[in-house]
């Protein structure tokens, strides 16, 4: 099983990153290569990149489990203003080239808004970004993100990501799957296995190359996208581990991108991470009722 988390990249950039993900007893992880809601970056040290690579390799940390995001400002649907369009592709296309000289083989990317365009629109703006963006040769792959259809977001739904990728010139896009995104967008991650068969028939089932696996503070069909905390949500701890030791996607990395906490589960100050325990429980497979408390006590005597 590959299972990880969100990790920071910070000033030990991807050394950084890998010795978080294994302080928290990840095999996987993910990160942004600067803030997530910025586009600005600082150019890669490649000692450092040298040296997370190989704690990698020491860690048994696979380089296809390592995934990119890229930061959510970007937007590929609107070309109302065409220099925002345009620099949202420059960025992109930096961010791969980024990823590549670090050896990344997956960016993470949000397919993008339709602010007062149509669907349809945004669609075939994000198809015609992804075709000035990617290159055959490509060694990273950008995956389309299952969105949960807040307002104007596009790819909230399996058709209209296939909508995306097929007017898209390339075979190397793949999909992210979100577990909270899919149960606020409408689909039942109770039933994941028929899931799993609608994504097989309308897009194939070798495209999804990263699963993000959160729980969610919404019902079903409702749009808003809340992470919650694993087992701690809507979905619930049983449904989540059908997603994450699902046979068909057992050598695909799942990725917690759930909140941090604070002295309990509605304290907004969020000051720890959650993963170590999460990651614990997963491969346990016993629901910890103590989550939050647990949290607070080891990281107050740290
Ligand atoms: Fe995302
Ligand atoms: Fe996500
Ligand atoms: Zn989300």
């Amino acid at each position: 099983m590959y299972l990880g988390c969100h990790v920071n990249f910070g000033s030990e950039q991807l050394l950084g990153s890998t010795k978080q993900a294994i302080s928290y007893g990840a095999n996987a992880f993910m990160f942004y290569t600067g803030a997530p809601q910025n586009t600005i970056r600082k150019s890669l040290n490649d000692e450092l990149t040298l040296e997370a690579l190989k704690m990698m390799k020491e860690n048994n940390i696979l380089l296809q489990n390592i995934i990119c995001h890229a930061p959510y400002i970007i937007n590929l649907a609107n070309k109302k203003d065409p220099s925002k369009w345009e620099f949202s592709i420059n960025f992109l296309r930096n961010e791969i080239n980024r990823c590549e000289q670090m050896q990344v083989k997956y960016i993470v990317v949000h397919p993008g808004s339709a602010v007062e365009i149509s669907k349809e629109e945004g669609l075939s703006n994000i198809s015609e970004a992804l075709n000035l963006i990617v290159k055959e040769d490509d060694k990273c792959m950008i995956l389309l993100e299952t969105m949960a259809g807040k307002g104007t977001e596009c790819g909230s739904s399996l058709e209209e990501i296939k909508d995306i990728l097929d007017k898209v010139n390339f075979d190397n896009i793949g999909v992210c799957l979100d577990s909270c995104h899919l149960n606020d967008a409408g689909y039942d991650m109770t039933k994941f296995d028929e899931f799993l068969n609608e994504f097989d028939e309308i897009i194939g089932i070798n495209k999804i190359k990263c699963v993000h696996v959160n729980d969610s503070k919404n019902e079903i069909d409702t749009h808003k996208d809340r992470h919650a905390n694993i087992g701690y949500g809507t979905l619930g701890f049983e449904n989540i581990l059908n997603i994450i030791y699902n046979e068909r996607l057992k050598d695909i990395p799942k990725i917690l991108e759930t909140p941090y906490v604070g002295k309990d589960i509605d304290d907004k100050s969020r000051d720890y991470a959650p993963y170590l325990f999460e990651i614990k429980m997963i491969k346990e497979k016993r629901f910890n009722k103590n989550l939050i408390k647990d949290i607070n006590e080891y990281y107050n005597k740290k």
